[in-house]
């Protein structure tokens, strides 16, 4: 996959209509999981609840839920697929002339150098491995703390979870909530077909169901336990890591900080962490509306008492100056210029 898509970036460049079609070729996996969704959608309301089921309480009951559960999916689904993941900030962008100096340095201390001098005030604790400042080349930038280059994608992407196929984007700052919430919600959807449908599915098996509704049936059972199954460890595992405060990329590779390796360097207590991407009103939690404390680059660091339940306590100052929960994040205003 990443072999290909490093062949479209550079494609990209050369060929106009060869990136095209790989762009095209990327949106396969999204319309796969549509199409699923689609049959899904007539396999239930139409087979099931319009064909097969006769008490009308039963059936208006399924159908509620069954629409609130498909509405909500396919709303968080087109909020992971389509929300556009805002670029690093300016700020963070290697001038020409910095650029010049560093390709032009002899040894890896000179560039260092350079590389410290210009990011000296800028927010970022990550280093790399070898303890010096982490940059992009590809889009000669310093990385903020979190963020990573994204060979698919072609940029960097801030907060980088993963590069999921099956959204045709980057999950990140950005999108985390509306992906957590996908998930979420697929989960339940499943797991309410599967468990609405069994006792038809039972009856199949006695040979109690005639015409060719119960191969639908039959299929739509199978397909939303299949989905429900594996749906449920990428949930639970998405839940461990929200609360823990590490993005998958950081699970698999510990972050390094000025002071060192810290798996748990973003950690601020599991209900923070919680509230870091969900926020802090609670009608909003279960809403694919952007709700995510903080711009995406600031990220305080870990307060020593993981009991504490105010974002607000020592992380103040980390935040920044002119950054808090109330205004606008930053990236707001930088965007529309
Ligand atoms: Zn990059
Ligand atoms: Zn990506």
């Amino acid at each position: 996959m990443h072999a290909i898509d490093g062949a479209v970036n550079r494609m990209g460049k050369q060929n106009g209509s060869c990136w095209w079609c790989f762009k095209a070729v990327k949106w396969i996996p999204v319309i796969f999981i549509l199409t699923i969704v689609a049959w899904s959608y007539y396999a239930y309301v139409v087979q099931l609840c319009y064909c097969i089921i006769d008490n009308y309480v039963q059936k208006g009951f399924y159908l509620l839920f069954f629409h609130i559960l498909f509405l909500m999916f396919l709303w968080s689904y087109w909020q992971t697929v389509f929300t556009e993941l805002m670029p690093v900030p300016d700020k963070f962008k290697i001038p020409d002339v910095e650029m010049e100096k560093l390709q032009q340095a002899e040894t890896e201390e000179v560039q260092r150098q350079i590389l410290e001098r210009f990011a000296q005030d800028l927010p970022v604790t990550n280093r790399t491995i070898k303890g010096a400042m982490r940059f992009c080349e590809k889009c000669q930038l310093i990385k903020p703390d979190r963020a990573h280059h994204c060979s698919v994608c072609g940029t960097c992407v801030l907060k980088m979870d993963h590069h999921c196929p099956w959204v045709n984007n980057c999950v990140g700052f950005h999108n985390y909530k509306f992906f957590m919430l996908f998930l979420a919600y697929a989960l339940l959807y499943c797991m309410f077909i599967t468990a609405t449908s069994l006792q038809y599915f039972i009856r199949f098996w006695r040979g109690e169901l005639d015409g060719m509704g119960r191969f639908h049936l039959l299929f739509l059972f199978f397909v939303a336990l299949m989905f429900a199954v594996s749906l449920n460890s990428l949930f639970f595992y998405h839940c461990y890591l929200v609360v823990h405060n590490r993005s998958t990329l950081e699970a698999f590779r510990t972050p390094m900080f000025r002071t060192g390796k810290d798996k748990d360097g973003f950690s601020l207590g599991k209900y923070n962490n919680f509230q870091e991407v969900f926020g802090d009103n609670a009608r909003l939690w279960f809403l694919p509306i952007f709700s995510s404390f903080g711009d995406g680059v600031n990220f305080p660091e870990r307060l020593c008492n993981e009991d504490t339940h105010t974002l607000l306590g020592h992380g103040t100052q980390q935040w920044g100056d002119d950054t808090d929960f109330d205004s606008p994040p930053p990236y707001v205003n930088q965007v529309h210029h």
